[in-house]
């Protein structure tokens, strides 16, 4: 179903659209400060993995390194996944990406066109992020877990494109008629759930082809920013095994880690 008219988000609707209903334990919350908090916090508690917690009025929500994540009721899809990885897991290297790849894959099969991955962690097309990625760990004895946070424009009033320092797109650019946002989430929590498998299995190495296909910034020289260090400037030339950027540089191929780093046009 497309549509236009504001729908409110609704556990029946989307628990009636999942593929895999019984992976998934879901909160739908009128209010709260940042889903991904919250849900870490259930973790801690813990919440089993399929733990779900979907906002419709996040009024703190978080990107990376303490940005903050702009939303509006009706408009955005906000929300939290608890994944508790099967043992033997290897360390969740390039898990952001791997996100980044289960969500361009859902995207793309409502019918969104021309939806691109900016590393490591954003949703992009036409040079506008429409959706962020958070993903944060809690790896204990060997055993790994991930909270993971994504909030997606479905469309963008002004007052909140406004908001925002960086350029912002929607999804209904992308498509005929904005996607229905209980089946967009339906679709993603699916889509991420058989990603994770494949994850769990092969890492980010198997997903690597499919996030160069739709690299935002394949070829181009990209800077490198990180606090307090001189910025790096280089073509992009594609991502490796462990989620790291790699870039061609006047002295030479270069291996860049997302932690503390953001990648700007020069
Ligand atoms: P990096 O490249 O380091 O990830 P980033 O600016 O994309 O940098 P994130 O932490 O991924 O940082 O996301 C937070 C940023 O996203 C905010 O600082 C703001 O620029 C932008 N932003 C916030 N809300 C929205 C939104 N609803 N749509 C698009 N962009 C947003």
């Amino acid at each position: 179903m497309n549509t236009n008219a504001f729908e409110a988000l609704d556990s029946g609707t989307i628990a009636a659209a999942l593929r895999a209903p019984a992976r998934f334990s879901l909160a739908l919350l009128d209010s709260c400060a940042s889903t991904s908090t919250l849900l870490l916090d259930r973790a801690q508690q813990g919440a089993p993995s399929g733990s779900v917690v979907v906002c419709e009025r996040q009024t703190a929500g978080r990107g990376r390194r303490g940005r903050g994540w702009l939303s509006a009721p009706g408009d955005s899809l906000t929300f939290s996944l608890l994944w508790r990885f099967p043992d033997g897991t290897p360390p969740l290297a390039g898990l952001s990406l791997a996100v980044g790849v289960a969500v361009a894959r859902t995207l793309e099969g409502l019918g969104a066109a021309g939806v691109r991955l900016k590393w490591p962690n954003d949703i992009f097309a036409d040079g506008a992020k429409l959706g962020g990625i958070l993903v944060e760990t809690l790896s204990t004895g060997g055993r790994h877990a991930a909270v993971i946070g994504i909030g997606l424009n479905v469309r963008l009033p002004c007052e909140i494109a406004a908001a925002i320092d960086a350029p912002a797109g929607a999804l209904d650019a992308l498509m005929p008629f904005a996607p229905s946002r209980n089946l967009l989430l339906a679709g993603l929590l699916d889509g991420l759930a058989a990603m994770l498998d494949e994850f769990a299995r092969d890492g980010f190495a198997g997903l690597i082809g499919e996030w160069l296909a739709r690299n935002a910034h394949a070829g181009q020289i990209v800077r490198i920013q990180a606090e307090g260090a001189a910025p790096v400037e280089g073509c992009c030339v594609g991502v490796d095994a462990d989620g790291a950027l790699l870039l061609e540089t006047d002295t030479g191929l270069r291996r860049i880690v997302s932690g503390e780093v953001s990648l700007r046009l020069p």
